[in-house]
């Protein structure tokens, strides 16, 4: 038996590098990453290839290791080249993300140390982090101290603990639910409506509040679909809105949806995956007022905090109710017991074991302090701002409203032809040319091109080339009709 062991140890070991194999691993990958950074301005946003990438599958998972240099080809290739390139300021695309480089050494700490993040009796330490950040996050929107908060893996997992909170704080059971009404607009995140099936939701009434011109939600008509279902024998009991939209960029009126939440006693859950942030700056807040009425809200610090994907974050004023929706009890957890200074981030989240993602955001909120991503999301919202304004002076542009935050719609009216055609060949022009990306989107059932700015390496002269690459792509498709 020991010789087997012993076999099985030289082996097993292999999964241990020693100091000078941990050198030798760590220089090329490092020569990668710094390859990369120092490339990033003229890397391409949007490669098509012909294999999309499936070259990875000529390397199969075996028994034969592999050096690092050619795994680090096979990335180049088959996973960094084809695809959006996020971490281009040329990704100006759907809800652009971030990738901040200090993030990327909290992850290396956090991986290596790899200290449990889910429980506070296991890591008190790792906990504490993520509540200081969570309560950072709570004081930018206007939550008490009180509030609970957790860190997720993304905006759908944080909208998904923000509906199922809401469902149990009004004891939607079953029986409730065929006559349990939920209020949202038709701009609201597909993600709210996933979390309301996965929750188990879907068989409530679900009512599609009317927008103004802005695709805001149209709070007059909110108090009358209350009043109306509240009289009907319904059981209104939550709303949805929106603090920033995906694919307008649209604040709600939080302040009268707070009033119309508050006198109807309805859930008020708000989604600022994209959008909250911005209330770090005071250009932000002008738009972001009421977010401080909602009983739950939504922030990604992978869209609003230039983080790696990999980060969300919900907040809920009512502890308890959070925790009730969430807790659970196991027999061999029972040691954790004797250690609860602090709630655990597992019995406020359907995670147990997590990633300790509170090293990614508070290493760089630490190492820059908070100035940096402040400003950053001020440039971002004058950045589109200026977009528009540029476009506006050319012609030819049929340009959306002015921004509440950094989305701005437009499509080009050719002088002949069909006007989608045109914009949709223009889209995929630019796409083709691959120095910046932008999405396009159906708003108002016509096709749109929409220009989102969140990248931290977005700045002006990524939008000055932006304005270029549409216009020379619009004088090509002319040329040719
Ligand atoms: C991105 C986004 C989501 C989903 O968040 P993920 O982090 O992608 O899971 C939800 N709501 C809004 C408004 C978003 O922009």
């Amino acid at each position: 038996m020991i010789e087997r062991i012993r076999e099985l140890e030289a082996i097993a070991r292999r999964l241990e590098p020693a100091s000078a194999e941990r050198d030798a691993l760590i220089r090329p990958v490092l020569g990668y990453a710094d390859e990369f950074l120092n490339t990033i301005d003229t890397r391409l946003t949007y490669v098509e290839t012909e294999d999309k990438g499936i070259g990875i599958y000529e390397s199969p998972i075996s028994d034969t290791p592999v050096g690092i240099d050619a795994l680090l080809a096979m990335v180049g290739e088959h996973v960094d080249r084809p695809g959006i390139n996020p971490a281009s300021g040329g990704h100006l695309g759907y809800i652009p993300g971030g990738g901040i480089f200090h993030s990327a050494l909290g992850d290396y700490l956090a991986d290596i140390t790899n200290r449990y993040a889910g429980v506070f009796f296991a890591s008190p330490g790792a906990v504490r982090m993520e509540h200081m950040l969570t309560r950072w996050m709570a004081s930018i929107v206007g939550f008490p101290d009180t509030a609970a908060g957790n860190l997720t893996s993304g905006g759908s997992i944080a909208n998904l603990i923000g509906v199922v909170t809401a469902r149990d704080a009004r004891q939607i059971t079953t029986r409730e639910i065929p006559r349990s009404v939920i209020y949202l607009t038709s701009h609201a995140h597909h993600s709210i409506d996933k979390a309301i099936r996965i929750a188990g939701l879907r068989e409530c009434v679900i009512r599609h509040v009317p927008m103004d011109a802005g695709h805001r939600m149209d709070p007059g008509a909110l108090d009358r679909m209350v009043t109306g279902d509240a009289a009907a024998g319904l059981r209104p009991f939550l709303v949805v809105a929106s603090a920033g939209t995906t694919d307008v960029g649209a604040v709600d009126p939080l302040p009268a949806i707070g009033d119309i939440a508050e006198r109807h006693q309805l859930w008020l859950h708000v989604d600022g995956a994209y959008g909250a942030f911005f209330a770090l700056c005071d250009e932000g807040r002008k738009v972001l007022g009421g977010m401080d009425r909602a009983d739950s809200i939504v922030m990604d610090p992978h869209k609003g905090l230039f983080l790696p994907y990999g980060s969300g974050a919900v907040l809920v004023k009512d502890t308890r109710a959070m925790q009730d929706a969430h807790f659970y009890v196991a027999n061999y957890m029972q040691d954790t017991a004797a250690s609860r200074d602090e709630a655990s981030p597992a019995d406020l989240s359907p995670e147990l074991t997590k990633h300790f993602r509170g090293m990614r955001l508070w290493l760089p909120l630490k190492l820059l302090g908070v100035a940096p991503f402040r400003a950053a999301l001020e440039e971002k919202l004058w950045l589109a701002r200026y977009f528009r304004e540029r476009l506006l002076e050319t012609p030819g542009f049929e340009v959306g409203p002015p921004p509440d935050l950094s989305v701005v719609t437009f499509r080009y009216i050719p002088p002949k032809g069909d006007v989608a055609e045109f914009n949709q060949r223009l889209v995929q022009a630019i796409h083709a040319d691959g120095r910046v990306f932008l999405s396009s989107s159906m708003i108002d059932d016509q096709f749109t091109i929409r220009l989102a700015v969140l990248a931290f390496r977005t700045h002006v002269s990524t939008i000055d080339l932006t304005l270029k690459i549409i216009n020379e792509k619009v004088a090509e498709l002319l040329r040719s009709q």
